[in-house]
C-alpha cells in the first residue's frame, strides 16, 4: 500500500516548505523507498504557464510537457526523479475537469459542490500518484493554513485518512518561530495559532518543522509538544542553513525521517553518506568565478530558480563558488560604457519573453563575443545571440525576431521566426513547443564534446526558431549550428569556433541539471568561466609582483 505524506504551511508563506518536502523525500529515498512528488496550488490560473515570473518565479517544465511550480525543480533535483504534469495540480485546473464532467453528464443531474466532487477531484488527482512502483508519495498543499482557497485541500487530505487508513497517513506541518527583538525572545505562539487552524479543519499534524533563524532550543521543542500535542521527537527544527543542501541532513539531525517512518511503520536507516559528501564539497569550495545574469526579472531571482542552480552545480562539481552579478537587461549599454562587464568571468542570457531588454542583451552578446567572455544563452538567449551576430556579422543591420514584430512591419530580416503550424493560435495555454526533445550534435563540436555524445534531449518552452533560410549565411560566416531535430529542420544548438565559450541552445537544460550531475552546457561555462579567471590572475599577480618588487 502506498503511503501518503501531506505537507502543510502555516505563520507565513515563503518559509520553504518546498524544500522541507523535498529533503524529506531525498531522506526517504535514501532509506531505499520508491519516492514521488507532488504540489497541490490553491489559485485559480489552470497552471502557472500563463503567470507572468514577477508573480510566480519561474516556470518549471517536466519532460511530459507541463508548465509547473518551481517547487517541482526542487523535488527534481533532490529525490534525483523526473516527475510530470501530474506532479502539479491547481485549484483552476481540478474545477476545470469538474465542470467539463458536469457538461458531458457525468455526475447525472446531480447538484454539483465543493463537497463531494470537487474534494474527490482532489483526492483523485492525489491517487493517480499512487501506482504500484510508488512506496511514497510526498503531497505540499501550496499556501497557508487560513487562506480561503486552501479549504477544499485539507478537506480533501483530510479524508484521505479514512481513504487510505491511518498507518498509511502522516501530516507535517511547516511553520516560523520568529524572534522579537525587543523581548530578546523566540515565539511560540504563532505555530499554536497555526496548529490550530488545522484542527479546526480536523487534521492534528504528526510532525512540526519549526523554521527559525536561529537555532531553538529543547524546552521550546517540550513547550510546542505540549501545547501543539505532538510528541517532541517529532518537533524538529529548521533553522536557516547556508545551503539548501544541507537541509536533508539537519532534517535527518533533527529525526524528521525517523519520526514519520516511525508512523508509518516504514523500516531502516538512510544511507547518506553521498549526500553527506556532496554537502562537504559545498562547504569546502575555495575558487570562485563571477558571472553575470543578463535577465529580466532580476529584480525576482526564482524567476531564474533552476538556472542559478544549474550555475551551481557545476560549481560544485569543480569546486567553484559561483558569485551571481544580477545585470537587468535595460541597463546593459549604461553599464557597458562604466566597464561593469569587463571583470566578468562569464555571463548567461537566460530564457524570457517580450520585447523588452531585448537590445540590451545583444548589445551583452556582442560585447562577450568581441572580448572573448564566455557566454551561455539559454532559448530566448540563442534568439539574442543569432540576431546579435545578424546584425554585427552578417552585416544584416534590422535583423530582428518576429516575436517582437507582431505586424510584420519592423524587420524584413526574421532570423528568428515562427514556425508555420503555430500562427494564428489564439489560445494562451500550452501552444508552445513544449517538453523533451531529441537534438542531434554535430560530430567534434563544443557542445558534443560537453555532452560526451551526439543524441541527447532537452527540455523546451518556446515559440520561436532559428529561421532556416538564414542558415547557410551564418555557417559561411563562422557560426556553428551544432545541433539539430533529427529531421534537420530545426536549429537546436550554436556555438562560435575560435571563442572560449559561445554557446547557445534553444532548450533550457536547466531544468535536468542535478546536484550531483550538472547540465553540461553549464559545467561548460564554469570550466571557460575558471579559465578565463584563473589564466588572468597569473598575469595580475606578475603586474602586482613587478610594481612591488621596483
Ligand atoms: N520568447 C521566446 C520564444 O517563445 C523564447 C522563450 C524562452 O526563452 N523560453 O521562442
Amino acid at each position: 500500500m502506498t503511503k501518503h505524506i501531506f505537507v502543510t504551511g502555516g505563520v507565513a508563506s515563503a518559509l520553504g516548505k518546498g524544500l522541507t518536502a523535498s529533503s524529506l523525500g531525498r531522506l526517504l529515498k535514501n532509506r531505499g523507498l520508491r519516492v514521488t512528488q507532488q504540489k497541490l496550488d490553491p489559485y485559480i490560473n489552470v497552471d502557472p504557464g500563463t503567470m507572468n515570473p514577477f508573480e510566480h518565479g519561474e516556470v518549471f517544465v517536466t519532460e511530459d510537457g507541463g508548465e509547473t511550480d518551481l517547487d517541482l525543480g526542487h523535488y527534481e533535483r533532490f529525490i534525483d526523479e523526473n516527475l510530470s504534469r501530474d506532479s502539479n495540480a491547481t485549484t483552476g485546473s481540478i474545477y476545470q475537469a469538474v465542470l467539463n464532467a458536469e457538461r458531458r453528464g457525468d455526475y447525472l443531474g446531480k447538484t454539483v459542490q465543493v463537497i463531494p466532487h470537487v474534494t474527490d477531484e482532489i483526492k483523485s488527482r492525489i491517487m493517480r500518484l499512487a501506482h504500484e512502483d510508488v512506496d511514497v508519495v510526498i503531497t505540499e498543499i501550496g499556501g497557508t493554513v487560513g487562506d480561503i482557497e486552501i479549504l477544499p485541500f485539507l478537506e480533501a487530505i483530510r479524508q484521505m485518512r479514512l481513504t487510505v487508513g491511518r498507518d498509511n497517513v502522516c501530516y507535517v506541518h511547516v511553520t516560523l518561530v520568529p524572534f522579537i527583538g525587543p523581548s530578546g525572545e523566540q515565539k511560540t505562539k504563532p505555530t499554536q495559532h497555526s496548529v490550530t487552524e488545522l484542527r479546526s479543519r480536523g487534521i492534528q499534524p504528526d510532525a512540526i518543522v519549526c523554521r527559525s533563524e536561529q537555532p531553538i532550543s529543547d524546552d521550546l521543542k517540550n513547550k510546542i509538544s505540549r501545547l501543539c500535542d505532538v510528541p517532541v521527537e517529532a518537533v524538529v527544527n529548521a533553522a536557516d542553513a547556508s545551503s539548501i543542501y544541507q537541509i536533508p541532513l539537519v532534517m535527518h539531525d533533527e529525526g524528521l525521517d525517523r519520526a514519520v517512518c516511525d508512523l508509518l511503520h516504514l523500516e531502516g536507516e538512510p544511507q547518506l553518506d553521498i549526500w553527506r559528501a556532496l554537502v562537504k564539497r559545498i562547504e569546502s569550495m575555495t575558487r570562485t568565478v563571477r558571472i553575470g545574469m543578463v535577465g529580466k526579472y532580476v529584480s525576482l531571482p526564482d524567476a531564474y530558480l533552476s538556472v542559478v542552480e544549474s550555475l551551481n552545480h557545476a560549481g560544485f562539481e569543480q569546486g567553484i563558488k559561483v558569485e551571481l552579478d544580477w545585470i537587468q537587461a535595460e541597463d546593459v549599454e549604461g553599464l557597458l560604457a562604466e566597464g561593469r562587464l569587463r571583470d566578468l568571468d562569464g555571463i548567461v542570457i537566460p530564457g524570457g519573453f517580450g520585447e523588452r531588454g531585448i537590445e540590451g542583451k545583444i548589445a551583452a552578446a556582442s560585447y562577450v563575443r568581441e572580448n572573448n567572455i564566455p557566454c551561455l544563452g539559454i532559448c530566448l538567449g540563442l534568439q539574442v545571440m543569432v540576431i546579435e551576430f545578424a546584425r554585427n556579422v552578417l552585416g544584416i543591420p534590422r535583423a530582428n525576431s518576429s516575436e517582437f514584430d507582431e505586424e510584420g512591419t519592423v524587420t524584413p530580416d526574421p532570423v528568428i521566426h515562427l514556425m508555420d503550424e503555430q500562427r494564428n493560435v489564439t489560445d494562451k495555454g500550452g501552444t508552445m513547443r513544449l517538453g523533451a526533445y531529441v537534438a542531434e550534435l554535430a560530430e567534434g563540436s563544443q557542445v558534443a564534446e560537453l555532452y560526451g555524445k551526439t543524441v541527447v534531449s532537452e527540455r523546451h518552452r518556446h515559440r520561436f526558431e532559428f529561421n532556416p533560410a538564414y542558415r547557410t549565411r551564418f555557417e559561411t560566416n563562422g557560426l556553428r549550428c551544432s545541433g539539430q531535430s533529427p529531421d534537420g529542420m530545426l536549429v537546436e544548438f550554436i556555438e562560435l569556433p575560435g571563442h572560449p565559450f559561445w554557446v547557445g541552445t534553444q532548450a533550457h537544460p536547466e531544468f535536468k541539471s542535478r546536484p550531483n550531475r550538472p547540465a553540461p552546457l553549464f559545467r561548460g561555462l564554469i570550466e571557460a568561466a575558471a579559465h578565463r579567471k584563473e589564466g588572468r590572475n597569473p598575469h595580475l599577480l606578475s603586474v602586482e609582483d613587478q610594481t612591488t618588487t621596483s
